[in-house]
């Protein structure tokens, strides 16, 4: 793996594609700047070595120019952020971006207009990709949060440098690191933690972690497919149906490999999706008729905390109940706690993929946790076991 630690920027133009896809306010102020903030370690050591930097994004879902979506509204964020101008081109193509790359002087910064205003980027089209890499002499890539897609900037774009021109940038590699940590080099007891609604989201991670970890834990709204398909009593509590036999599937090997596999016996039970529903801590095998499995029970969480305690590696993805209420929320909170002692204690933990982000963030133990990864569905693909598009395309 080339990362840009191995390489000296100096007199060279580096394309470096970043993920600011940041959120924006009304009136089109940064309102999280996570990921630009997640990217200044890459362009600061190509500015310290003597380089200079062409930045390269994509903002939001636009169908055209929508205005709303332009780049144009983080250059004084990104500005303040480095203590130095950035230049603006207003088309990620063509001539304006041409010329204002090839008057890059050392030290200095440019940022293109969002990639997604044309649709060649998402179609990962060759000429756009060749376009793009005439504007740099190095190309970079620093936005794992895409390297699950083979877009033009993410992918594509690769074909057209040289080995040796083509690198990881520190975000980018130390994503990859910290997954190939958890498939590849996890110290054993391994424990992941799965939550979440769907079964159906998560059945080629479990498949695929069935093969490394010692531990599954199953919570959220997906451990009642479980509970269904062993026959339990799950009141209204999300099922799929037609995922029973996969359910089945599921812990019939995690049996004969040896894997346990740990449910939630008891779930704190509403009779309502609603945060102000009334409750009451059922077996989760026993839900009455009316009532839905929304967090997992106060018996569930010790259960889990034992496992969690004694583990050395643990891998969670996915809030273990309704978390955005209140009401049950409880669970995530005890189990991102759980986590963060046992970090303390020396293990390693990775929190990856979508809501268990949020989750940990909102329980405030973000920096308690070994790492937290930026990218929801690419952390997902890569733990799935999957090559992605924008790690394979500059690893060859
Ligand atoms: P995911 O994107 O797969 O991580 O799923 C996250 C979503 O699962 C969150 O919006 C949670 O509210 C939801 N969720 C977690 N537990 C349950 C549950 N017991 N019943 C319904 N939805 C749930």
């Amino acid at each position: 793996m080339r990362t840009i630690a191995d390489h000296d920027f100096a007199g060279q133009k580096a394309l470096i594609r970043v993920d600011f896809n940041v959120p924006l306010t009304d009136d089109f102020q940064v309102a999280d700047d996570t990921r630009i903030r997640g990217a200044l370690p890459t362009i600061n050591k190509i500015l310290a070595d003597g380089g200079s930097v062409i930045l390269m994004s994509h903002l939001g879902r636009p169908k055209a120019r929508e205005e709303k979506f332009s780049l144009q509204h983080i250059v004084s964020h990104l500005s303040d952020k480095l203590g130095r101008p950035v230049a603006f081109a207003s088309d990620c193509v063509g001539a304006e971006a041409e010329e204002k790359a090839a008057a890059l002087q050392t030290g200095e910064v440019l940022l293109l207009e969002n990639l997604r205003y044309h649709d060649a980027e998402k179609a990962g089209d060759k000429d756009f990709a060749q376009q793009l890499a005439k504007l740099g002499d190095v190309y970079v890539n620093d936005a794992f949060g895409t390297a699950h897609r083979a877009h033009a900037s993410t992918a594509v774009i690769a074909d057209y440098f040289e080995t040796g021109k083509k690198m990881f940038g520190h975000l980018m590699a130390n994503e990859v690191e910290n997954g190939n940590k958890v498939l590849h080099d996890s110290a054993s007891p391994f424990t992941a933690i799965l939550g979440g609604a769907k079964v159906s989201d998560k059945i080629t991670i479990i498949t695929n972690l069935l093969n490394k970890a010692d531990n599954i834990i199953i919570g959220g709204g997906m451990a009642y497919t479980f509970f269904a398909a062993q026959g339990g009593q799950v009141g209204n509590s999300l099922v799929e149906q037609e995922k029973l036999d996969t359910a089945k599937d599921i812990l019939e090997q995690a049996h004969k490999k040896g894997v346990n596999l740990y449910l939630p016996v008891d779930s704190v039970c509403a009779d309502n999706f609603a945060a102000d529903a009334n409750t009451q801590t059922c077996a989760s095998d026993a839900i009455p008729d009316g009532w839905m499995g929304l967090d997992v029970g106060p018996e569930a969480r010790e259960a889990f905390k034992k496992v969690i305690s004694q583990s050395k590696t643990l891998l969670w993805n996915g809030p273990m109940g309704v978390f955005e209420m209140d009401a049950f929320a409880e669970g995530t909170k005890f189990i991102a706690q759980a986590v963060a002692e046992a970090t303390q204690k020396g293990a390693y933990s990775l929190v990856g993929g979508g809501d268990s982000v949020s989750a940990v963030n909102k329980m405030g133990v973000a920096d308690q946790v070994s790492y937290v990864s930026t990218g929801g569905g690419a952390m997902l693909e890569f733990l799935e076991g999957k090559e992605l598009p924008g790690i394979k395309a500059i690893a060859d």
